[in-house]
């Protein structure tokens, strides 16, 4: 297979940032790159040439870090985020049954429901969804993820209709009747949720492809996944060897590195008997990094900090497990022959993580380690040098700043504020940056992380002049890091993330040249083409 594309804007992205008119692909690889006259004699011999009109080509964005399956799979569920009230839930819940045929007795999710703005005043029960179907099982999660709501058949079939559980955390709330009014909070849900039947590999599978599917329509061509987190798919045997089986059948539609989330010794001895190491696999399909979660989100103040969180003393944040127990899963983890991740949100998660890796550092003198931090979001000036003095990868999920600007210095003050989501001074201080989206967490547009990062303004486009301008990314910083930035991290840097002869074939086609476009309107270039493993994977 070869295609040529001619009369294009072509950003290599390569050291000396050349532009050329024309690329030649063939068997998966780019073969030529340059002006028209350069590929002249490659013409003839095409399967295809491409007159991509003047349009901005760059090399295929790279996801750095998201959750495929989690993707996949909550597209699977009823979308509720948008009902205005019970009754518009209850239709809409019925149109997904009837949409997808989803046959009698068979589980139905849903999620998003948030009875705050619902004109009935309250959450939804079991007698609502009983409308929507009495002969499904029907699991409903509120917006928090932290309630869920089920109907009678659920409760029947479960058994809590006439013996309600008691939960030891959370609780199963009960009517006047006696029975449980299908709302369960907290803990509690996973009463409902650890029933309900696992993907396992032909439904783990199908999620992904459905993910990569979609992705591939935003000019990713990469991504770093997180997938074992979802425990819900299955065991972390079943997903990867959806993945193999997917790799060997050339099911993939775009290239996957898999990191590896396995957050306790056991988990971790039994994933080591089975030998893969970071980088093994094929050009598709690879193991990536291990991967453990410092602590949680800055939106439920669970963002580890140093200091009380401004909006609430009595909080620090919450860390999932002792410096002690990170820093030996780390260790033991990089001692089998894996690259290391971490998510690390506040201050005090990052610090932890740094801690785990300085003695790593200190006993590798020489080594390419390329450790690496995602979301790295409330920093201070210390712990970035930290990153550069250890060579630490920044993981910076642009698209973050967009959502969270409202809400940054109401939690941590306006100090702590101002050193944060700080991307400009991870280049000042020379720290290799990687970008993600954290999709499902995020939308998976590359286009709107890079439109964030270089605007810096929230949602609705404030406040004028952008956030802390100051740490503004240049465009080529924003692509960079969403291209050859994540490579590197992945260390697939001579294979990937720019536009260069031997490297892979993967890339996308713009509608505007962002580069040149009026920084206000970054947001609306869409990916038209997208190119994985020189072959057409998209086009709108
Ligand atoms: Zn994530």
């Amino acid at each position: 297979m070869k295609i040529v594309c001619i009369n294009g804007n072509i950003r290599t992205m390569d050291e000396q940032r050349t532009v050329a008119e024309a690329i030649a692909m063939e068997d998966g690889l780019i073969t030529k790159i340059g002006s028209m006259a350069d590929v002249k004699g490659e013409l003839e011999t095409a399967d295809r040439v491409i007159d991509l009109a003047g349009k901005t080509m760059l090399p295929g964005f790279f996801d750095g870090h998201m959750h495929l399956l989690s993707y996949g799979y909550s597209q699977s569920m009823a979308y509720l985020d948008d009902c205005t009230g019970i009754e518009d839930l209850v239709s809409n819940v019925r149109n997904h049954i009837d949409a997808r045929n989803i046959p009698e007795g068979s589980w139905v999710e849903g999620r998003g429901w948030n009875e705050t703005y619902y004109p009935e005043g309250r959450m939804p029960n079991r007698h609502d969804l009983d409308r929507i179907s009495e002969d499904h099982m029907i699991a409903l999660g509120r917006s928090c993820s932290y309630i869920c709501v089920v109907n009678t058949k659920t409760l029947k079939e479960l058994g809590y209709y006439d013996n309600p559980p008691v939960a030891e955390v959370g609780s199963v709330e009960l009517g006047e009747d006696g029975h449980p009014t299908g709302v369960f909070v907290g803990e509690a849900t996973h009463l409902i949720y650890s029933r309900i039947p696992t993907l396992g590999v032909a439904g783990t599978k199908e999620a992904v492809l459905a993910a990569c599917r979609e992705y591939v329509t935003a000019g990713i061509t990469s991504v770093d996944t997180d997938d074992f987190e979802l425990t819900r798919a299955g065991t972390f045997r079943e997903i990867l060897q959806a993945y193999f089986e997917m790799d060997a059948a050339g099911e993939l539609p775009l290239r996957v590195r898999l990191m590896l989330y396995l957050p306790t010794r056991e988990l971790l001895d039994d994933f080591l008997t089975l030998g893969h190491k970071s980088g093994d696999g094929s050009p598709f399909f690879r193991i990536g990094s291990f991967k453990l979660i410092g602590d949680g989100s800055l939106g439920t103040r669970q963002a580890a900090l140093f200091e009380p969180y401004a909006d609430d003393h009595s909080e620090m944040g919450e860390i999932n497990q002792s410096q002690e127990a990170l820093s030996a899963l780390m260790r033991r983890a990089f001692e089998g022959g894996l690259d290391l991740v971490g998510d690390g949100m506040g201050d005090r998660g990052i610090y932890m993580l740094l801690k785990a890796y300085e003695p790593l550092v200190r006993e590798n003198p020489g080594k390419d380690l390329r450790f690496c931090i995602d979301h790295s979001q409330i920093t201070t000036e210390g712990l970035i040098e930290e990153y550069s003095r250890l060579g630490v990868v920044g993981g910076c999920e642009l698209v973050f700043v967009a959502s969270d600007i409202d809400i940054v210095e109401q939690r941590v003050g306006v100090h702590r504020a101002s050193l944060s989501y700080n991307w400009k001074r991870f280049y000042d201080e020379d720290v290799i940056v990687t970008a993600g989206s954290d999709s499902p967490v995020e939308h998976f547009n590359p286009i709107d992380g890079i439109h964030a990062a270089v605007n810096r303004l929230n949602w609705d486009g404030q406040p004028e002049g952008g956030w802390i301008p100051e740490q503004k990314l240049s465009v080529d910083e924003a692509v960079r890091a969403f291209t050859i930035g994540s490579a590197y991290a992945a260390r697939e840097e001579d294979v990937k993330g720019t536009l260069e002869v031997g490297k892979y074939a993967d890339a996308v086609v713009l509608s505007e040249d962002i580069f040149t476009v009026d920084p206000a309107k970054i947001n609306e270039a869409k990916a038209v083409m997208t190119f994985v493993d020189g072959k057409v994977a998209y086009e709108a």
